[in-house]
This record gives C-alpha cells, sequence and structure tokens, in this order.
C-alpha cells in the first residue's frame, strides 16, 4: 500500500519519497507520449477504412489531448522531489491516467467489433506492447501504471470474452497480473534506491561539509603514508608544515621528515619514538603529541592516525589529521610558569610559596616535625625605588633575589610574595636554632651594599618568623603571624628577625587602641608643647626653641611621640595634631623676645597635605608671629615619596619668610643632592654623629667636618642635636657648629618653664 501511495507508514519520510516518486514521471514524458502516439497510429492503421474516419480522428484528438493534459501535470510535478507532494496533485495524475486508460478503451469496446479477429489480435498486441512500455516507464508511480493496466486489462478481458477466445481471456489475466506484481516490485526497488541515494547524498553532503571546515581551518593537515610508512598523496598543507613542496615530500619515510639530525643519530626524543613504534605497530591513535624537528626547529605537533585497509581488507598504510601545537603549548608553558613564578626575579611567587609552606604543613604534620615561614621585608628599599627610578628598583630587587637564592638549600623555598616582600619556607625547622641561622643570613647577607647602575645602595632586611604547627595550623595563620613578627621587627626600627609570639597579637591590639584614642587627643585637650631651648655655641645665648609635641593619654598615660607620631602619619590623623602644634607654637612665640624663633617639626604627610601653606599662614596671622620667627623642620624622608610636591611645598614656605631645616641630617637615605637643590636655613645633625666624634670616631667626625664646611660654603647655619655633656659640647664648638641644643643646656619643658628663661641670666636650668 505504501508502494502505491494509498497509505503512509509512520516511519520513514514519505511525503518527501513520494515526491521522488512523482518527480521522476517528467523524464519519462516525452517517451510515454512518443509510444501512445505510435500506438495510436498503428491502431488507426488497423481499422482504417473498417471504423469511420471521424471517429477514428475524433479518437486520436481526445487521446492527443489527454497525452497534452497528462504531460502537463507530469511537468508540474518536476519539482515535488524537493518539496512535499500534495494528496490532490496526487489525486490529479492518478485521474489523468484513468482518463487515458478510459480512452484506450475506445478501440476494444467500440473499433473492435467493427473489424475481425486479426484485428482484435492485432488491436491487443498493441495494447500490450503499450501496458509493457507504461509498467516499464511508469514503475516509478505504480498506482497510474495499475489504473492503466487494470482498465486495459479488463476491457481486454472482456471483448475477448465477447468474441469467445477463452484462451486470450486467460492469457491476458496473466498479463495483466504479471505486469501488476512486475511494476509494484519494480517501484519497491526503485523506492529502496531512492531512499539509499537521498541517505548517501545527505552522507557526502556532511562529510563534503566537514571536510571543507578542516581544509578552511589554520592549523590542520591531512596525512598518508604507505606500507612503507612513506609519506602519499601529500596535501599542500601538510607539505607546508613540514616547510617543502608536495613533490619533495611525497615517498619520503614520514619518521625521516619529522625527525631532523635525531633520523641519522637514532635518538628520537621520547614522543617520536612513541609515535614510530606505534605506526609499526599498525595502531592507530589519536592527539599524540610528538616533538618534530622542522627546518631545523623544534616544534610541537599534535598527530592522529587510523590505519587504513585495502579493499581486500588488508593493512595498507596510514592516514590521519595533525596540526602544529607549538604556540599553544609554549603559551600554556608560558602561562603556568607564570601563574607560579615571579616575572621579574624568577623567584616562586606568592602563590607557590603558599603551596610550598601548605606542603611543608602537611609534611610536618606526617613526620611530626616543625616547619617554617619567614617574611623578609627590606628597609629603605622604597627610599631607593623613589629617589633612583623604578629601574634601578627592579636591578636591585634581582639582586636581593640572587642572594637569597645563595642561601637556600634543598630544605627551603624562597619566593616572592610582591613589592619589596620575600619569603623562605623552612621545611623541617624541628631545629629552632636553623630558623634564627637562617633569619640572621637573610638579614646579613642582604644588608649587604649593592652595586647598581654605578650606585652603591645600602638597604637592610627586617624578618618575621612563625613555626608550624606551634604558631599556627593553617597556612594563613602562619603566614599573618610570621607578618605579626615582621611588623613587629619594623617597628623597632628594622633590620632585626623577630618570632612570632602570642603577644604580638596583643601589641597589634593595643596599637588599635592606641589609635582609637589619638582620634580623641586633640578635643580631650590631651596634647600639650614642650620646647627645648638651642643656644649660640659661641656665647651660649638661646636662639630658638623647638616644639615637641606631648601627649598625655587618659587611655595610656604618657605616651612618647616616637610611639605615636609615627601612628599619627600612617592615619593621617598627624595632619589635624600637626595644625594644632603649628598654631600653639606661634601662639606661645610670640610672648618670647623678638629675636627668639621657634622651630616646629613636619612630617612628610603633612607637606604633602594640599592645605598645609594654608594652615601655616593662618598660625602666622592668627598669632602674629612674624614669618621669619618660625623655622619648620623636616626630614630627608620627606624626598622620598613625592619629592617634587614636598620641594615645591618648602619653596612657598620659604618665599613666606619662614624657615626650613633639615633635621636629622646624617640618618636618612642619600643627603647631600636636598641640600644644594634647596636653600635650608639650618642643617641638623643627628645625636648618633655627636656621639660618635665624642668617642672619636673617624668616620663621624668627617661627616660632621665636611657638613659644616658645606653649610657655611652655602650660607647655611648647623645645629649639633642631643649634646649632653660638657666633653660633647667642647668637642662639638671645636668641629664649628654654629648652635647647640640637647639636654646639657635644657630638656623639652613646658612652655611656662621655657618662658622662665628669660628672666634667668644663668641658662641651664636644674635638670
Ligand atoms: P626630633 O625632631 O629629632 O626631636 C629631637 C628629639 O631628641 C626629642 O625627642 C628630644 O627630646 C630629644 N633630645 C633632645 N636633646 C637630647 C639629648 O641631649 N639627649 C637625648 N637622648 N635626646 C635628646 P622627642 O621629644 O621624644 O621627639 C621625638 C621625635 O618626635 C622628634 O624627633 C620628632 O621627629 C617627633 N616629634 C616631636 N614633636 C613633633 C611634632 O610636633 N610634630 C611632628 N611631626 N613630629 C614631632
Ligand atoms: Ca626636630
Ligand atoms: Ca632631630
Amino acid at each position: 500500500m505504501a508502494v502505491l501511495g494509498l497509505s503512509d507508514p509512520s516511519n520513514g519520510d514519505w511525503g518527501r519519497l513520494r515526491g521522488l516518486q512523482y518527480s521522476s514521471l517528467a523524464r519519462v514524458t516525452q517517451v510515454r507520449v512518443i509510444s501512445h502516439v505510435i500506438a495510436a497510429l498503428a491502431v488507426i492503421r488497423i481499422y482504417f477504412g473498417d471504423v469511420h474516419i471521424a471517429a477514428l480522428i475524433g479518437w486520436f484528438v481526445v487521446l492527443a489531448a489527454s497525452l497534452y493534459y497528462g504531460a502537463s501535470i507530469d511537468k508540474s510535478l518536476v519539482d515535488v522531489d524537493r518539496r512535499r507532494i500534495g494528496r490532490d496533485e496526487v489525486q490529479k495524475q492518478t485521474m489523468s491516467s484513468l482518463g487515458n486508460a478510459l480512452i484506450w478503451v475506445v478501440p476494444m469496446a467500440a473499433f473492435a467489433p467493427f473489424g475481425d479477429a486479426s484485428q482484435q489480435l492485432e488491436l491487443w498486441a498493441i495494447t500490450a506492447m503499450l501496458l509493457t512500455a507504461s509498467a516499464v516507464l511508469l514503475s516509478a508511480v505504480p498506482l497510474a501504471n495499475l489504473v492503466l493496466t487494470g482498465i486495459m486489462g479488463v476491457s481486454a478481458l472482456a471483448s475477448f470474452a465477447w468474441a469467445g477466445s477463452f484462451e486470450m481471456a486467460l492469457l491476458t489475466v496473466l498479463f495483466g497480473v504479471v505486469i501488476t506484481l512486475g511494476s509494484v516490485e519494480t517501484a519497491r526497488s526503485f523506492l529502496t534506491a531512492r531512499i539509499a541515494e537521498s541517505a548517501m547524498a545527505e552522507k557526502s553532503e556532511v562529510v563534503s561539509m566537514l571536510l571543507r571546515e578542516f581544509e578552511e581551518g589554520e592549523a590542520d593537515w591531512l596525512w598518508q603514508i604507505d606500507t612503507a610508512r612513506r609519506v602519499r598523496s601529500a596535501s599542500p598543507r601538510f607539505a607546508f608544515a613540514l616547510g617543502l613542496s608536495p613533490e619533495e615530500i611525497e615517498g619520503k619515510p614520514f619518521i625521516q621528515l619529522i625527525a631532523g639530525p635525531a633520523w641519522d643519530t637514532g635518538q628520537f626524543p621520547s614522543s617520536l619514538h612513541d609515535l614510530a613504534e606505534r605506526l609499526k605497530r599498525r595502531e592507530s591513535f589519536s592527539n599524540c603529541l610528538v616533538r618534530v624537528t622542522i627546518s631545523g626547529q623544534q616544534r610541537w605537533w599534535e598527530i592522529s592516525g587510523t590505519p587504513k585497509l585495502s579493499d581486500t581488507g588488508s593493512f595498507d598504510g596510514f592516514r590521519g589529521v595533525g596540526s602544529d601545537v607549538t604556540e599553544q603549548r609554549e603559551s600554556s608553558e608560558k602561562i603556568a610558569h607564570m601563574a607560579r613564578f615571579d616575572t621579574l626575579t624568577g623567584l616562586p611567587n606568592r602563590m607557590m610559596v603558599t603551596e610550598a609552606l601548605g606542603e611543608a604543613m602537611r609534611y610536618a604534620d606526617q613526620w611530626r616535625t616543625k616547619c617554617a615561614f619567614l617574611m623578609i621585608d627590606l628597609d629603605r628599599f622604597k627610599a631607593v625605588n623613589d629617589t633612583l627610578g623604578h629601574l634601578v628598583g627592579d636591578q636591585l630587587l634581582a639582586r636581593v633575589s640572587e642572594r637569597l637564592k645563595s642561601l637556600v638549600t634543598d630544605n627551603e623555598l624562597c619566593g616572592r610574595l610582591g613589592g619589596d616582600e620575600f619569603a623562605v619556607v623552612i621545611r623541617d625547622a624541628s631545629d629552632h636554632n636553623r630558623v634564627v641561622r637562617v633569619a640572621e643570613a637573610v638579614i646579613d647577607t642582604l644588608s649587604r651594599p649593592y652595586e647598581v647602575d654605578h650606585h652603591t645602595l645600602y638597604i637592610g632586611a627586617s624578618v618575621g618568623s612563625a613555626i608550624g604547627p606551634r604558631d599556627g595550623t593553617t597556612v594563613e595563620t602562619l603566614m599573618r603571624n610570621a607578618d605579626l613578627a615582621l611588623y613587629r621587627s619594623k617597628e623597632e626600627g628594622g633590620g632585626q628577625h623577630f618570632g612570632y609570639e602570642p603577644s604580638l597579637h596583643a601589641h597589634a591590639e593595643e596599637r588599635r587602641k592606641l589609635e582609637f584614642s589619638l582620634r580623641r587627643a586633640l578635643e580631650k585637650n590631651e596634647m600639650v608643647l614642650h620646647y627645648q631651648p638651642v643656644v649660640d655655641a659661641s656665647d651660649e645665648q638661646i636662639l630658638s626653641f623647638e616644639a615637641l609635641i606631648r601627649w598625655n593619654s587618659e587611655d595610656h598615660g604618657f605616651v612618647s611621640p616616637v610611639k605615636f607620631i609615627p601612628l599619627a602619619e600612617d592615619t593621617r590623623l598627624i595632619v589635624p595634631i600637626g595644625e594644632w602644634v603649628l598654631r600653639e607654637a606661634c601662639r606661645e612665640a610670640v610672648r618670647w623676645p623678638a629675636n627668639v624663633k621657634v622651630a616646629v617639626n613636619v612630617s612628610g604627610e603633612q607637606l604633602l597635605d594640599p592645605g598645609f601653606i594654608g594652615s601655616v599662614v593662618q598660625a602666622l596671622s592668627s598669632s602674629g608671629l612674624p614669618a621669619q620667627r618660625l623655622e619648620l623642620e623636616v626630614t630627608e624622608s620627606i624626598f622620598v615619596r613625592d619629592a617634587t610636591t614636598a620641594r615645591q611645598a618648602l619653596e612657598q614656605i620659604m618665599s613666606l619668610g619662614c624657615g626650613v631645616a633639615l633635621d636629622d641630617f646624617g640618618t636618612g637615605y642619600s643627603s647631600l643632592a636636598y641640600i644644594r637643590d634647596l636653600r635650608f636655613s639650618t642643617i641638623k645633625i643627628d645625636r648618633s654623629f655627636v656621639q660618635g666624634a665624642s668617642s672619636g670616631a673617624p668616620e663621624s667626625l668627617a661627616i660632621i667636618r665636611a657638613v659644616v664646611a658645606m653649610a657655611e660654603s652655602l650660607e647655611m647655619s648647623t645645629t649639633a642635636e642631643g649634646v649632653e655633656t660638657e666633653r660633647e659640647l667642647e668637642i662639638i664648638r671645636g668641629l664649628g657648629c654654629r648652635k647647640i641644643q640637647g639636654y646639657y643646656f635644657g630638656r623639652p619643658m613646658p612652655a611656662a618653664e621655657a618662658r622662665g628663661l628669660f628672666h634667668d641670666s644663668k641658662l641651664r636650668v636644674a635638670q
């Protein structure tokens, strides 16, 4: 029924198959029309003279019309293989076949009675031939065929029966059955062929699409070798990958082409050896990563291949695809390396250090040992970076890492955590002395001077350590605790090693509390200024006072400025505090004799604050103190962060008429350059030199002499700080310092006491 088109099975795309059936009609239309016309002319010839000519012509015209109509239907169905055929179209076609068949009934029913038996046989022969031709031509459309066969067969049967020739009638029946069965069978095989054909077409379309895509893909190529592993049917792309032309590689051993010099030595890289083995063993393989040598260059190929079989099923070589994955591989290697190593120094980075610490902690846990984590921070590195630039800074970091690397053994791993922070993981730190030894070696080694870019650089290192699992059972806590210890070391001035202690937490907590109190210190009136006299070295007359802040905290008692000023700087609380000091100092100074100046300390944080100049002007104008009587003390550290802004601020201060003193000279980084550039009014030589000079240290003496000489030539004044004894005073005087400050002439004292000094003839007050 399905073949006949009378029902559509649920499986399969029958709409399309019907289309394939009917679209084939048009191809045979012409032959069909011609065969019908010939048959019709033969029929007319048989009955010419017996049947009225008009009837014959009339019949022929009707037949021609029906054929024309049928042909036009066939033509309209020519494209149904690409669209679905409609039920009405099938019906129309069947009806036209039916009409055509009925027209053929006419000669048998209407002409035959006018002729004799031999004419009838002739007619039957023509009919049978036409039926046979139709069965062949309409094989794709059995329904039309059956209609034709059925009607013509039945009418022939009837006409033979009418004439009493039963043998012929029987033959007609048999012939009809054969034709029917035959045409159904042909239709079935037609359909089967069409089904297979369309599946093939679909498949080949997919294959060609895949191939196209593959060929358009950048890196891939096809390769093929024969049983002797020689390249066959070399594709241009494959040849290109080998850096040769297809002709050059055709017939060459595949392995030779990719082995490079290894072909002669036989020393294949293992991946290439693997490939050769697989080819030898006739194994299929996919995405095999092979190190190849192409035109002397090492590259990575990813190759897949399957053995090829000949028609007889015997091994016939290999066929496969390949691509060059060198770039991907290198970049993924690079990424993997970058993810674990620091680019600047080549040391393991934070991630790898963290991993190593985790590993060390597991090891310690397993073997009941201890591990250690050392956190290292460079002292004064920032100064180098800021004054000499990042290029020098980077070179210095590279030198530091070299030295660090030279220190570690198999038991340790050193890495860079970022910036100027480094770390060492000690795997087995059961021996506590070992941790101390490593830490000291690190400080020692890293603190030796560096020669970078014609500069001699002096930096130091601070180390904080934590022992696992004692000081922390997780990587995070151990790192945090080592950091806490490092922080402590920094706070103590650096250049030291501190081990973690639980009290450090308390220390950090204390700092937090101190900050809390500091925020409220001004409004609670807990700050006061003390004043320390500075005297003329020759006549010991008071020239000025240095204002020094004192904090008597309600919560913490008396807190040294050495402790809270850095905290104030870190938290930028120094800005409001500094403003208060300026105002307070100026207000006090106007009460002193007109020739006595006041010196106020200014932090770098303050100087960089945009409101700083305004606050100086404000302090001067509200107090009425002449600018000439105010001297600001700054240290070299102000040039470290933003030298340009600091310099501009100082120049503005100077243009107001204020003096600027360079404090703590000699303790900073590189000093002389600043002194030459800026017109300081005073250079204050740090107490350490005064002490050094009095104990006869030649460098201290040399430095003081040099500074004094230079200051003289630049018309600057010099102050020696921290003169405590008569002896120190004598030496300093001898060296030519103009001014002297120190406990010898007076400790920092409350304002009232300082004022009282002007009434005393003798300067040295009770100590
Ligand atoms: P500085 O500016 O170098 O101040 C001199 C320090 O040396 C003062 O310590 C002073 O008491 C001490 N000193 C003076 N003569 C002698 C001596 O003969 N022997 C000894 N051993 N020490 C002497 P102080 O007051 O503790 O101040 C420490 C630091 O705190 C100051 O160092 C300064 O850097 C900072 N500071 C103090 N007040 C202020 C302030 O108002 N603003 C800012 N930004 N910093 C301040
Ligand atoms: Ca000072
Ligand atoms: Ca000082």
